[in-house]
């Protein structure tokens, strides 16, 4: 299969899941994930196909990769991220999927404050509390949140979660739903500034399930360049 037809297939997938849900296949964006993977892989899938939105995990592929790209290209920085590598990304990225510690939530306010520029992000909950994953817990995700809607350069726009891998999609469909109940119960507590209108979840093995739980934004990449080796 080449990249082309990959992208159809998943597409495909991605508006028939929405529908089974009863949901517009609109309201679920693809971010094809595209680390290891050369930026001539990202050059074919936005010219073959017309994606837009990459996600990228380690700052020093995403900086080389942005500068040799044409700048219609919206990344997504999903990976854990380093303070101290923020200031080489400031102004790259349109979204960072895991902010999880209000240290790293200061230091992209600072950084963005630098160019005058707000950053949107979603905080990440490690609803397993899998010691090999990152993202806060539930119980501290509340408190996280409404320390982040003080910062002035960050704007929340939803959450994000990576459940244990399971061989079988539909054992991740609980921390999908958790999630989701999650999003609710801090729209619930009315928190200025702060929106909950992304719900990033679902990679290449589950993401039907992430849509029929609510899934804004999936996060697929080796469906779509192949597996990393
Ligand atoms: C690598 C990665 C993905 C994509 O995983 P695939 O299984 O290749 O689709 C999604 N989200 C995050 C945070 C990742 O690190």
């Amino acid at each position: 299969m080449t990249i082309a037809e990959n992208f159809e297939e998943i597409r495909r997938r991605i508006a028939e899941a929405a529908r089974r849900a009863g949901r517009d296949p609109d309201s679920v964006r693809l971010v094809a994930v595209s680390k290891t993977k050369p930026a001539s892989a990202i050059a074919e899938a936005r010219d073959a196909c017309g994606q837009l939105i990459f996600g990228e995990n380690y700052v020093q592929e995403l900086v080389p990769k942005v500068k040799e790209l044409s700048s219609d290209i919206s990344w997504h920085f999903i990976g854990s991220l380093q303070s101290n590598k923020v200031r080489q990304i400031a102004g790259m990225v349109d979204l960072i999927h895991s902010v999880d510690r209000i240290s790293l939530a200061r230091e992209i306010d600072r950084q963005w404050g630098e160019i005058g520029k707000v950053c949107d992000i979603l905080v990440q909950v490690n609803i397993a509390q899998e010691a090999t994953k990152s993202g806060t817990s539930c119980e501290e995700l509340i408190d996280l949140v409404r320390e982040i809607a003080q910062l002035p350069n960050l704007r929340i726009k939803g959450l994000m979660t990576m459940p244990p891998f399971f061989d079988d999609p539909e054992a991740a469909r609980p921390y999908f739903r958790r999630l989701k109940e999650l999003a609710g119960e801090i729209e619930g507590a009315a928190i200025p500034g702060v929106a909950m209108q992304e719900l990033s979840m679902g990679m290449s093995g589950d993401f039907e399930a992430a849509i029929a739980e609510g899934a804004t934004l999936v996060r697929v990449g080796s469906a779509l360049f192949g597996s990393r080796g």
